[in-house]
């Protein structure tokens, strides 16, 4: 029997804790944490990824330099030398916005990364920062900012306690929960319908988490917007708006009903693809249950109307009362609370401060939409991006017309990546910067109690040491800054170098005490006595669990005079599109087809399919439809197709499904590896379809710049079995062999 070292997986948003069984220096097995005080011994599939990532032998292990089409091993000091020269010069020859960063997804799941992001993006001083976000929650972020006041004040659904979800574009089963953290969240809906609740799923697909529910209805891609419109139009019509104590702080509500007044249930049936009566059916059960909560994610925001969305989801919890109520849509009141940590550093947020350059999309919380990236590079004239940097991302896989901005990296003048793996992005840098892997470093979740379904804090000590000469992700990030700090003026480089050199000798370590200390539950600089702080917190292996959530309105909102702004003008004005879209429809486009995608269980974005036990036995991945749609193109169950868009086109395998929603078909994302160049042994030999060769950087939510990538219109038609290879995928795989 080997030593146990208690963890919390730090993977996907879920916080499961987990016991993992260490012999020396070898990991011999990974099991869920029956006592953690979160997640109660649940763990997934994805688990043993850790181990993998950490013994892989594709990853990196030290600084990397291109030369030619190879690479060599060099010193950290000669990469930040070069790295910092380099860039230099490009921002001497061609301006400061001349140098991109994107920043992936990988990162709000490191805390070292998170807490010395900031000095990093500052001494980088450019406008051109990009990062997963807008592929993602940023409409639920722009909510919030409008709404709450600040960008990070996002609402979690009390799973435990509601008598009603509502649940849009999401998938839980598969996800494990997101903008929701929850250990065990299939055990959570459970207890939802077993103690008597509904679990009401709105999705194109009857996904397993549907399978769950009490009811599933279908809905075509994109039309979220109109259903939650429709919702809120039934709850006004049948007098069931109040807002019990929200009512003192809320402003807006006459308005809110102004927006949605031309959407009734009928109105928007044909265009939603649900039948009135449900429409009114579910908002009548909304607003008469006891507590219910309504909750919308990836399939609900990454679309053309995503912004409207997230915000009528808010709105549907506000106006029922259900906002800040046990049961309903909930705040965290995190030990350490990152949302008031950057209020008081200034950063609630901040909407259509700039534009990007080639577009004039909006800049959002500091950053432009990811689907601005490729042109920014590909563009000539004042101001076009001529290197980037990409910290923990694979935007080659992840950016909608992901070919393009894969023609722009290979021309790119500079590339550096801080990454473990040499990926389909990182082969195109001129350095790699691998940091430590995530087992030889501490970690605390930051952003996910931030969003959790209890309160609680749990620290994680390094299982291994990190060998010697490696280096953190923040210790990267920070060793940058003060390279790139050389050509500000000498007083604010003291400034920069002084709060650099502190935060250094501070570490995560150092700063996530003092965040515990000064936080809601902490003990302040009192040397005896209760109150939270690091060193409590690292005595308690299975973290700590600090309660249910509680309500926190009105002080918790960061909005002038603490008001919470139901119906902020900057998103109602969407509502125009919104209906011009509905005025259009008139039921065209009943043949025409819909892309959506999928997350499947043993998958997480495209930065887990290197892992030898994940991809075991993986089939080829199918794209889905239903069975009408196949006949009437002629398709068969396992017959190849190809797919096309106005981007691009690719080949996959038919699945044939009534699962799916006629007009409606699905690929899995994350996929698309056997790039020439990538270092991914395991992935190269399984690797999918890219869904963004045919997602559209001008498919677009208007409104957040979020990137369309479900509703997304295709074309199908079989193709000759003779053309498709082994493993029914074709294109890029070519390259490898
Ligand atoms: S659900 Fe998420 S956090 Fe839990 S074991 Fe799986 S990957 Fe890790």
């Amino acid at each position: 029997m080997g030593k146990i070292h208690y963890r919390t997986c730090n993977l996907c948003e879920a916080m499961c804790g987990l016991a993992l069984e260490v012999e020396g220096e070898r990991l011999i097995s990974i099991r869920g944490d029956a006592g953690d005080v979160f997640s109660q011994g649940h763990i997934c599939p994805k688990a043993v990824a850790l181990g993998d990532l950490h013994s892989d032998p594709d990853r990196i292990r030290s600084p990397q330099r291109r030369v030619g089409d190879g690479w060599e091993a060099i010193s950290w000091d000669d990469a930040f030398h070069e790295i910092g020269e380099r860039i230099a010069e490009i921002r001497t020859t061609y301006g400061r916005d001349s140098v991109a960063v994107y920043l992936g997804n990988p990162n709000v799941h490191n805390y070292g990364s998170l807490l010395t992001l900031l000095p990093f993006l500052e001494a980088l001083e450019t406008r051109n920062r990009f990062s997963a976000t807008s592929a993602d929650q940023l409409p639920q972020m722009l909510a919030a900012y409008l709404m709450f006041g600040h960008q990070l004040l996002l609402p979690v659904p009390d799973v435990d306690r509601t008598d009603y979800f509502l649940m849009l574009g999401a998938n839980p089963l598969e996800s494990n929960g997101s903008l929701m953290s929850a250990g065990g969240i299939k055990r959570r809906l459970e207890h939802l319908v077993a103690r008597g609740g509904q679990l009401v799923v709105v999705d194109p697909r009857r996904t397993r988490t549907a399978e769950l529910a009490t009811r599933h209805l279908f809905i075509r891609p994109g039309s979220d917007a109109f259903f939650l419109a429709a919702i809120l139009f039934a709850l006004f019509e049948e007098d069931r708006v109040h807002l019990h104590r929200l009512e003192p702080f809320v402003q807006g509500v006459a308005e809110l009903r102004g927006c949605v007044a031309l959407f009734s249930p009928e109105a928007v049936a044909g265009r939603v693809g649900v039948p009135a009566k449900a429409i009114r059916q579910v908002a009548r059960d909304f607003g008469t249950a006891r507590a219910a909560v309504c909750y919308g994610r990836m399939g609900a925001s990454a679309q053309e109307f995503g912004g409207l969305a997230a915000w009528l989801v808010n709105a549907v919890n506000i106006v029922t009362g259900n906002l800040d109520r046990p049961g309903g849509a909930m705040f965290t009141t995190p030990a350490a609370d990152l949302v008031e940590f950057t209020a008081r550093l200034g950063h609630r947020g901040g909407f259509a401060r700039w534009r990007s350059r080639v577009r004039g999309l909006r800049e959002f919380g500091g950053e432009l939409p990811l689907s601005a990236l490729a042109e920014e590079m590909d563009t000539p004239g004042q101001g076009q991006v001529r290197a980037l940097i990409t910290v923990a991302g694979n935007p080659v896989l992840s950016t909608p017309n992901s070919k393009r901005l894969e023609r722009a990296l290979a021309r790119i003048d500079f590339m550096v990546s801080i990454d473990l793996y040499r990926n389909e992005t990182a082969r195109h840098a001129h350095f790699i910067l691998p940091p430590t892997s995530p087992l030889e470093r501490s970690h605390y979740d930051l952003v996910f109690q931030m969003l959790a379904v209890r309160n609680g804090a749990k620290y994680s000590p390094a299982l291994f040491p990190p060998p010697e000469g490696a280096l953190h992700d923040w210790q990267i990030l920070l060793e940058l800054a003060e390279r790139l700090t050389t050509s500000r003026p000498p007083l604010a480089r003291a400034v920069a170098m002084l709060r650099n050199g502190v935060l250094q000798w501070l570490g995560p370590e150092g700063i996530l005490d003092l965040l515990l200390r000064f936080g809601p539950y902490g003990r302040g600089v009192r040397p005896l006595g209760g109150g939270l702080d690091l060193g409590r917190l690292k005595s308690q292996v299975h973290g700590i669990d600090l309660g249910p959530l509680r309500p926190v309105l009105p002080g918790r909102l960061y909005t002038r005079n603490k008001q919470l702004f139901l119906c902020p003008p900057a998103i109602a004005m969407d509502m125009r599109r919104l209906r011009e879209s509905m005025r259009k429809w008139e039921g065209n486009g009943a043949h025409s087809l819909r892309l959506i995608g999928r997350r499947e269980l043993r998958s997480n974005n495209t930065w887990l399919h290197n892992s030898q036990r994940l991809l075991r036995g993986q089939r080829p991945l199918r794209l889905t439809l239903h069975p009408s749609d196949a006949k009437l193109r002629g398709i068969e169950e396992g017959q190849s197709v190809e797919v096309c868009s106005r981007t691009g086109k690719v080949e996959a395998l038919a699945s044939l499904t009534e699962a799916i929603m006629p007009g409606v078909v699905c690929l899995p994302f994350g996929w698309g590896h056997g790039k020439k160049g990538a270092r991914l042994g395991v992935a190269n030999k399984c690797p999918g379809v890219n869904i963004n060769e045919l997602t559209d950087e001008l498919f677009l939510d208007d409104l957040s710049g979020n990137a369309g990538l479900n509703g997304v219109p295709v074309t199908l038609h079989p193709v000759d079995l003779a053309n498709l290879s082994p493993d029914g995928i074709s294109g890029e795989t070519d390259e490898l062999r």
